[in-house]
């Protein structure tokens, strides 16, 4: 496994993978890996001859008042992860090579940016899009691995495939939980004891919204609100959103009549956390 730390590096490599006709297969992260990410690199294993795996805490993605001094960074533990699997090209670049002093160009999204998380984090997905499309220039990926568990995150770096043609074809994986439910994140380590035990409500406003609906509701707005209800109910959490949504649009839905997504997010002690989870319309179901 090598490790690459500056961005024209790894594009001449990316180029003469490409000249060797080789598939690679990519999975952008911010480092401080866990079981989640580890499942994403063996769905890429499975996808490309070459896996590569970015580490890169992205600064153009935080606003001024989050948490990107405090975020976990552990590069020594998350190599000798991707050693163990098979990895074989670890791109780790510094925020000065990747955003050298001036640049200006940004990529946004103009509907499906200001919604969600993008309320709660204005200038967050213009970040997100334009750090991942220069990963996308630099690595040359055939295949990019993403974690439903970034539901909007997803959606929006799909569209912008679509719309810029990009020879990329995004791949999602499910997201990895807890036993009990909580879904794996990097800030999870920010949780005290109470809080971890508090955060646990996010799960449960999702399951209850999907139990909802096997029981025949189809009002998204009924099953937002049980979702908000739970969650506001759960000592220890500030709801952020809780919403149900068009899941390939992820614009408003009345009636539960295609592929939708419950989405919420909540503050826990100081960490934010997000969930979602799939809601298929009931005609659909077998
Ligand atoms: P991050 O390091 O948080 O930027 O995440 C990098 C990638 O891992 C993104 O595609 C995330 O959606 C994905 N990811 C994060 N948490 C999970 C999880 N619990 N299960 C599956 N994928 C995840």
């Amino acid at each position: 496994m090598e490790i690459i730390r500056r961005p024209h590096l790894m594009q001449q490599t990316a180029l003469d993978l490409k000249r060797d006709r080789l598939k690679i297969a990519f999975v952008p992260t911010m480092g401080a890996l866990h079981a989640g990410h580890l499942s994403l690199v063996r769905r890429a294993n499975q996808m490309g001859q070459v896996t590569v795996v970015s580490i890169f805490v992205n600064p153009t993605q935080f606003g001024p008042s989050e948490d990107f001094e405090q975020y976990p960074r552990d590069l020594g533990r998350d190599v000798d992860q991707l050693k163990e699997l098979d990895v074989d090209y670890v791109f780790a670049p510094d925020p000065a090579d990747m955003f050298p002093g001036g640049s200006g160009t940004y990529l946004y999204n103009e509907t499906m940016s200001n919604r969600f998380c993008g309320k709660s984090r204005p200038g967050h997905f213009r970040g997100v899009l334009t750090v991942v499309a220069k990963l996308f220039n630099l690595v040359r990926p055939d295949f990019a691995v993403f974690g439903q568990k970034d539901f909007q995150q997803a959606a929006l770096i799909k569209r912008m495939v679509l719309d810029l043609n990009f020879l990329t074809e995004i791949v999602l994986c499910p997201t990895v939980r807890e036993s009990d439910g909580l879904a794996l994140s990097s800030r999870n380590i920010f949780l005290k004891p109470e809080e971890r035990q508090a955060a646990l409500v996010l799960h449960r406003a999702l399951r209850g919204a999907e139990a909802m609906v096997a029981d025949g509701e189809d009002d998204t707005e009924k099953l937002a609100e049980a979702m908000r209800e739970t969650i506001s109910g759960g000592p220890l959490v500030r709801l952020d959103y809780a919403e149900v949504a068009d899941a390939a649009t992820l614009e408003p839905l009345e009636r539960l009549d295609r592929r939708a997504v419950a989405l919420v997010a909540a503050g826990v002690g100081v960490t934010r956390l997000i969930d979602n989870t799939l809601l298929e319309p009931p005609e659909e179901k077998q």
